[in-house]
């Protein structure tokens, strides 16, 4: 489909068009085209250049892929609830959720504790040693017994600190205890595939912060799939690409209050990893996700600050976002100039204030490119 001058008028047309309903998803190409929500006026006139009416080529791609933002509710900002540990939802004690949220040289990584009455599920980790630590003596400080650690995605910053979760004491070295370390097998796999060359890649750089030896999942399970401890039950939804890695989860705790914890599907206040190749992959998933997570009170990211449904929308501006300027900077080429990468992390840096993790804006340059590069010539 090829966008005429007249419906890139229409989209500066209708820009003034408030528009928000979940049944607008199953509308016309040409509807979704021009349809802008009160957030896409807004971010127009924040970002100036970065949404306008020249980002036809960028817009043709998402929607040749299915994609448009007009999903996309009204807010500039991204939300956050901030419960507090003992208050969550007002539904009691239990469940009570213990987040571990590592500082800058753990790269902002989540990892979580679920504590019931009997025991704690940890879902992910932690990257270096120092917070992997930390998140065992938080565990310890619980004094109940690990039931098991649930898996969203391979990527060390999540799986690296089981190592530590499941050893008797806080020495890596010690034997691990038998718990259920639980995932989907494509997530099994690419820690298999990728340990060594992650070490090898790493240890020079975080040195005795790397972790040397990966401890592995003992129990796969299939999308959709449940496990339940201590009367809670978890259940899998298998994502594939399209987070920020090649295989993503996310885990649905179906007892109330129902939240969420959804891996590298969301970044909250953090520039995301986008340099698997997947972006489109995980505008998808993020779509999936609005569906899935529609009665869900409250989403746990893999990195930054638990909020509402509202984090779906926060991750999905951002990549819209970080397309159209890329878009721009890269005149349609698979590669970005030096100069370039250095414009986009600076607009990027402009669109999430203060956000952690800058440096992965222009480090995913080049992949976000090539992806829409090659989508384009397929389109
Ligand atoms: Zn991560």
């Amino acid at each position: 489909m090829t966008i005429s001058n007249r419906d890139n008028d229409l989209w500066c047309r209708f820009a003034c068009k408030i528009t928000k309903s979940t049944k607008q998803r199953q509308h016309s190409s040409l509807q979704n085209y021009v349809s802008l929500t009160l957030f896409s006026i807004l971010l127009a006139v924040a970002t100036s250049q970065m949404v306008s009416c020249q980002s036809v080529s960028a817009s043709k791609i998402l929607m040749d892929n299915g994609l448009s933002m007009d999903n996309v509710t009204s807010s500039l900002t991204s939300s956050t609830n901030n419960l507090s540990e003992n208050e969550d939802h007002g539904m009691g004690l239990f469940p009570k959720i213990h987040p571990h949220m590592s500082g800058e040289k753990g790269i902002f990584v989540n990892g979580y504790l679920v504590e019931t009455a009997n025991g704690v599920v940890a879902i992910d980790s932690a990257l270096t040693a120092s917070e992997s630590k930390a998140l065992k003596a938080e565990l310890d400080s619980i004094n109940k017994p690990l039931l098991a650690v649930l898996l969203t995605h391979p990527h060390p910053d999540h799986v690296a600190g089981v190592t530590y979760l499941v050893s008797p004491n806080t020495s890596s070295s010690s034997t691990p205890m038998h718990i259920p370390i639980i995932s989907l097998q494509s997530v099994e796999k690419i820690m298999n595939a990728t340990e060594e060359a992650k070490r090898s890649q790493w240890t020079p750089i975080f040195k005795e912060e790397w972790i040397s030896k990966w401890t592995y999942p003992n129990q796969n399970v299939k999308d959709e799939e449940a496990v339940t401890f201590d009367g809670m039950t978890y259940r899998v939804h298998d994502l594939g690409p399209g987070g920020d890695s090649d295989a993503n989860s996310i885990w649905i705790l179906e007892n109330e209050p129902n939240v969420a914890f959804v891996g590298d599907l969301v970044f909250n206040g953090h520039h995301p990893y986008i340099a698997d190749d997947h972006i489109l992959d995980w505008l998808r998933n993020l779509e999936r996700a609005r569906d899935l997570l529609a009665n869900i009170t409250t989403i746990y990211p893999g990195h930054g600050e638990s909020g509402s449904i509202e984090l779906i929308d926060s991750q999905e501006r951002y990549l819209f976002t970080y397309i159209d300027v890329l878009r721009e900077l890269s005149g349609d080429n698979s590669t970005l100039t030096e100069e370039a990468k250095a414009e986009l992390t600076q607009r990027m840096e402009e669109f999430l204030p203060g956000g952690g993790l800058s440096f992965l804006i222009a480090q995913s340059a080049d992949s976000v490119a090539a992806e829409l590069a090659a989508a384009a010539a397929n389109g």
